[in-house]
């Protein structure tokens, strides 16, 4: 259906907001303005969960998790950057795959069972959009991924 993401995005945050610990600090660079976008609501909070939820399991005290959306001419990109760990560069695109996970003994403590984030894959790609992890060592991780706007203009226009 169709929502408003910027909306949207802020009563995602401010349900991890309510519950977050008080050494996390979130910070939102999101438009003001609408965009409207057509999205599976259920399946993209999915997403954006486990993403948040990663972000805040991987980030040290202190940390800041910063939200971001950029509109371009016909998709949307959505981040979500902590100050955690990171991921090994090796290790950046597998984290995509069913299961994988980075550092075992680590991930174990933590918890989850590693599929995460292969959920967030599919979905995206069911979206028609795109997902990658950028990321330093010691530094932070930024998850990124794409949205397409106005998925059948084209279909329509040439329909007519
Ligand atoms: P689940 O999501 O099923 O509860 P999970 O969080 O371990 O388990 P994914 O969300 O798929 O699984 O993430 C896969 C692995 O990628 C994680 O185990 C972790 O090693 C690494 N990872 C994901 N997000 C981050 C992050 N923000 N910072 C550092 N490592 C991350
Ligand atoms: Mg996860």
């Amino acid at each position: 259906s169709w929502v408003n993401f910027s909306e949207y995005f802020h009563k995602v945050i401010d349900r991890f907001e309510l519950t977050k610990s008080e050494n996390i600090t979130f910070v939102r660079k999101i438009p003001k303005e609408a965009i409207f976008i057509e999205i599976d609501e259920d399946k993209i909070t999915q997403v954006l969960d486990n993403i948040i939820s990663n972000a805040i399991k991987y980030s040290p005290q202190g940390g800041k998790i910063t939200f971001r959306v950029r509109e371009l001419a016909d998709e949307i990109i959505v981040s979500v950057s902590d100050e955690g760990v990171g991921i090994p560069k090796a290790d950046l695109a597998k984290v995509f795959e069913r299961f994988y996970r980075v550092d075992k003994a680590r991930s174990r403590k933590l918890g989850g069972t590693g599929l995460g984030l292969a959920i967030a894959k599919e979905v995206v790609i069911a979206h028609g959009g795109t997902i990658w992890a950028e990321s330093k060592e010691h530094k932070g991780t930024t998850i990124f991924f794409t949205l397409p706007l106005e998925r059948d203009q084209k279909d329509d226009w040439y329909d007519v």
